[in-house]
């Protein structure tokens, strides 16, 4: 890529980093600890994350804090994958309008439209033991998804020359997460400082409820 392209994807990135964590720190005043129960799995979106290492956001943190950042940034190096895919690589791109007609195609496709927060996190709660449930949005999701026809195969060439680009749009999207990484330290500050506003106190107040109730399990004036 010529230099003069690599500073101008530079620049807009650092300004859609920075708009990112303003809706971020918008959003955050809005958040409470979850009151059901935690998901079981972890969230192949955050767990380990470079990104929400570069923006100090570790494990201490809770998840739905960690998600709503993860999700926003994420979407912006999206944004600039499929920018490059749709200039530079016409096969990878060819693939993807493809599929994305038989998405459009699907009667039901509850993952779309969301808002970051829930955007990546489990479609249903975990089932209880003993109490499945009657249907699950996910389940709705498979069906519609079964109705619709597969794409037709590719040739070995085709394939082959798929790969490369795949393997060219995985470059570009290591490249601009590194980028974004290196622009996140500069918001550490006022992320770290939104934390300890919002978030710290919230955790807090959890915490000492659990030790008191843990303290007095029988407690006579209840
Ligand atoms: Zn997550």
């Amino acid at each position: 890529m010529p230099r003069a392209t690599v500073v101008c994807v530079e620049r807009s990135l650092e300004t859609e980093v920075s708009q990112a964590v303003d809706a971020w720190l918008r959003w955050l005043p809005r958040w409470q600890p979850a009151t059901h129960r935690g998901r079981v799995a972890p969230c192949r979106r955050c767990l380990g994350s470079p990104v929400l290492s570069a923006a100090g956001l570790g494990s201490d943190v809770p998840h739905g804090v960690q998600h709503g950042l993860s999700t926003r940034i994420k979407a912006i190096i999206d944004h600039a994958v499929a920018d490059y895919t749709a200039k530079n690589l016409p096969m990878l791109q060819g693939e993807l309008d493809q599929q994305a007609a038989r998405n459009r195609a699907r009667s039901y496709r509850p993952t779309e439209g969301l808002d970051p927060e829930y955007e990546g996190m489990p479609l249903d709660p975990e089932p209880a033991p003993g109490a499945p449930f009657l249907f699950t949005l996910s389940g709705m999701a498979d069906e519609a998804d079964a109705e619709v026809p597969a794409l037709p195969p590719l040739s070995e060439a085709a394939k082959a020359a798929l790969r490369q680009e795949v393997g060219l749009a995985d470059e570009y999207a290591n490249m601009i997460g590194r980028e974004v990484c290196a622009l996140l330290l500069g918001h550490r500050l006022r992320i770290q400082e939104a934390v300890a506003q919002y978030v710290e106190p919230q955790v807090a107040a959890l915490l000492d409820e659990l030790t008191r109730s843990l303290d007095s399990p029988f407690d006579p004036s209840e």
